[in-house]
C-alpha cells in the first residue's frame, strides 16, 4: 500500500484530439470531466489532417459512399458500423458548424472534393489545414464549458481496475514523480471516475517514418494488453502513399491524397506515370514501392501542373509553402514522395456504443476498433468515424448509471486491489523513468501486432 494523490469526476477523458473534444462536449453538462492529454492540448494528430471531412451529400450517394468504404476495406469492414457512420455524416457537419466550424463554400453552398478511391466528390474541407480549423473549434467550445478541465502534460500509464471494471486512471505530470513545497505526492495522481473514455490516438510513435506525432504511442494498448481488454485487428496499419521525402528525423509530412484527386500525378525516375493515382492507399502504396525498387530510388516524383497555380495556393496553401520552405516550389516543379505510417484500422475492440470488454470504460477515435475501416481506410473516413463514435458513447454514458463514488473517498490505492502491473508500479514510484516505461511498452505492443498479424497468415 502507498499513498497516491487523487482527484475525481464523473468522467475521465483520455486525448484531446477530435474524439475526446467531440465526447466531451457531448457530456451532459451537469456531469463533471476531466480530460487529460500527454503534451499540449493542440498537440494531436487531429490538428495535421489535411483534406478534409466525408459526409453523405444526398441520400442518392448512400450506396455509393457505402460501397467505397467497403471496398476500400477490403469488405473487412463492419457493415453496421460503416451504415451508422454514413447515416450519422450529416449530424455531425451540422454540429461542426454550429460549434463554427467553416467549410469551403461557394455562393452559400458547400463545396466537396474528391479522394484517392472514392466515386464521388463528397469531402468537406477548409483549404487544406481541415484538422486544424475542427479541432481548434471543438477546443475552444470545451473550454467554454464549467463542467470540463483539461489537464495538459498529464500522461495516463494505467487504468483503476477493479471487480471487472474501470474506476478511472492514473496519471503522471510530466512524466515524473513529483513532491510539492509541502512535501505532498502530487505525482503520480489517481483520478476516479465512474465512467472512462480513451481517445488517445494512433500509434504512429511506434515507427521511424510515420507522418503522426510522434508520442502517439499507443499507450491504450499496452493498457489493454495488460488488462486482458480486447484488441482488435491490430496488425492492420495503413502507410500512406505519398509523403514528402525527406532524410531529417522527425514527423514526415503529408502531401494530402486531394492533391492527387485535384489532379497530380506520380512519375517515375524517367519522369513517366506509371499508376493510377486514385487506388486505395495500399494498393497504390505496393506500386511505388515497386517504381522505387525498380528505379532504385528512395522516392517517386509527385507532381502538380495538371493543378491551375491558383487553385494549388487556394486548396493547398499549406503544402505549397512546406515544400517551398524544403526548396521545391509545387507551382513549377515537381516534389520527392514516399510512403509512410499514417494510420491505425484497428485497435482497442468496442461496441457500437463504444463500449470496450471492460465495464465502465470506452474507446473512441485512432485508438478503438469498431470496425468502420477494415483492412484499410478509406481517406477522410476517420475524423468523421471518430466524431461519430465519440457522441455514441457520450449517450451511453449519459444513459448509464453507475454507483462509484465510493471510490472517492480512497487514499490508498492497493496494488493488488487494482491490478497493476510490476512495470507500471515501476514507474509510478519513480524506478524507472517515464522514458524507459514507454519504451517497453513500445515493444510489447510491437510483438503483439507482429503476434496477431502471424495468427492472420496462418
Ligand atoms: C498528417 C495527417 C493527415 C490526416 N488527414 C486526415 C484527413 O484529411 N481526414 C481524416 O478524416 N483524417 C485524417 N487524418 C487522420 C485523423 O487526423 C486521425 O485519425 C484523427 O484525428 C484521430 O483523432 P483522435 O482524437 O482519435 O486522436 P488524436 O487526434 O491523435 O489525439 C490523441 C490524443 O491522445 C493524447 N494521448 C495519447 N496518449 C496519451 C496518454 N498516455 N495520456 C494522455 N494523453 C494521451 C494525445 O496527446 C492526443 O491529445 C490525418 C492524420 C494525419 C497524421
Amino acid at each position: 500500500m502507498y499513498q497516491i494523490a487523487h482527484t475525481s469526476a464523473d468522467v475521465v477523458i483520455v486525448g484531446t484530439g477530435v474524439a475526446g473534444l467531440y465526447a466531451a462536449l457531448n457530456i451532459p453538462s451537469d456531469q463533471s470531466v476531466i480530460m487529460v492529454t500527454k503534451k499540449l492540448a493542440k498537440e494531436s494528430d487531429s490538428y495535421l489532417a489535411q483534406g478534409g471531412i466525408c459526409v453523405l451529400k444526398n441520400q442518392e450517394d448512400y450506396e455509393s459512399y457505402f460501397e467505397d468504404t467497403m471496398k476500400a476495406g477490403h469488405y473487412k469492414n463492419n457493415p453496421e458500423s460503416v451504415k451508422q457512420m454514413i447515416l450519422s455524416s450529416q449530424d455531425i457537419i451540422e454540429d461542426l458548424v454550429s460549434y463554427g466550424v467553416d467549410f469551403e463554400r461557394e455562393n452559400g453552398a458547400f463545396v466537396y472534393t474528391r479522394e484517392a478511391a472514392h466515386s464521388e466528390a463528397r469531402i468537406l474541407f477548409h483549404k487544406d489545414i481541415t484538422g486544424k480549423e475542427i479541432t481548434e473549434k471543438l477546443l475552444e467550445r470545451v473550454r467554454e464549458k464549467e463542467n470540463i478541465r483539461i489537464f495538459e502534460n498529464t500522461v495516463m500509464v494505467d487504468i483503476l481496475e477493479k471487480n471487472n471494471a474501470c474506476h478511472g486512471i492514473v496519471v503522471l505530470k510530466d512524466k515524473r514523480v513529483q513532491i510539492d513545497e509541502h512535501g505532498i505526492l502530487t505525482s503520480p495522481m489517481a483520478i476516479f471516475a465512474r465512467h472512462t473514455i480513451l481517445a488517445s490516438g494512433g500509434v504512429g510513435g511506434l515507427f521511424r517514418d510515420s507522418t503522426n506525432f510522434d508520442h502517439l504511442t499507443a499507450d491504450a494498448l499496452a493498457i489493454a494488453i495488460r488488462h486482458q481488454i480486447k484488441l482488435k485487428d491490430i496488425d492492420y496499419i495503413q502507410i500512406h502513399p505519398t509523403t514528402f521525402y525527406s532524410t531529417k528525423p522527425g514527423r514526415r509530412f503529408l502531401i494530402s491524397e486531394s492533391v492527387r484527386g485535384e489532379g497530380a500525378t506520380l512519375l517515375n525516375r524517367q519522369n513517366e506515370r506509371f499508376v493510377d493515382e486514385l487506388l486505395p492507399r495500399d494498393q497504390l502504396t505496393n506500386k511505388i514501392v515497386e517504381q522505387m525498387q525498380k528505379d532504385q530510388m528512395p522516392y517517386v516524383w509527385l507532381n502538380m501542373s495538371n493543378i491551375p497555380q491558383e487553385d494549388i495556393t487556394g486548396h493547398f496553401p499549406n503544402i505549397y509553402a512546406y515544400c517551398l520552405e524544403e526548396g521545391y516550389d509545387v507551382t513549377k516543379e515537381s516534389i520527392p514522395v514516399v510512403p509512410a505510417q499514417h494510420y491505425f484500422m484497428g485497435g482497442i475492440e468496442v461496441t457500437r456504443q463504444s463500449k470496450t470488454s471492460l465495464e465502465q470504460l470506452y474507446a473512441v477515435g485512432e485508438t478503438s476498433c469498431n470496425g468502420v475501416h477494415g483492412a484499410n481506410r478509406l481517406a477522410s473516413n476517420s475524423l468523421l468515424e471518430s466524431m461519430v463514435f465519440a457522441k455514441l458513447a457520450a449517450h451511453d454514458i449519459a444513459d448509464a448509471t453507475v454507483e462509484t463514488h465510493a471510490l472517492d473517498s480512497l487514499q490508498a490505492l492497493d496494488q493488488d486491489e487494482f491490478r497493476f502491473s510490476n512495470e507500471v508500479i515501476e514507474v509510478l514510484y519513480g524506478d524507472i523513468g517515464y522514458e524507459e516505461f514507454e519504451e517497453n511498452n513500445k515493444k510489447m505492443i510491437l510483438d503483439e501486432i507482429e503476434r496477431m498479424g502471424k495468427e492472420r497468415e496462418e
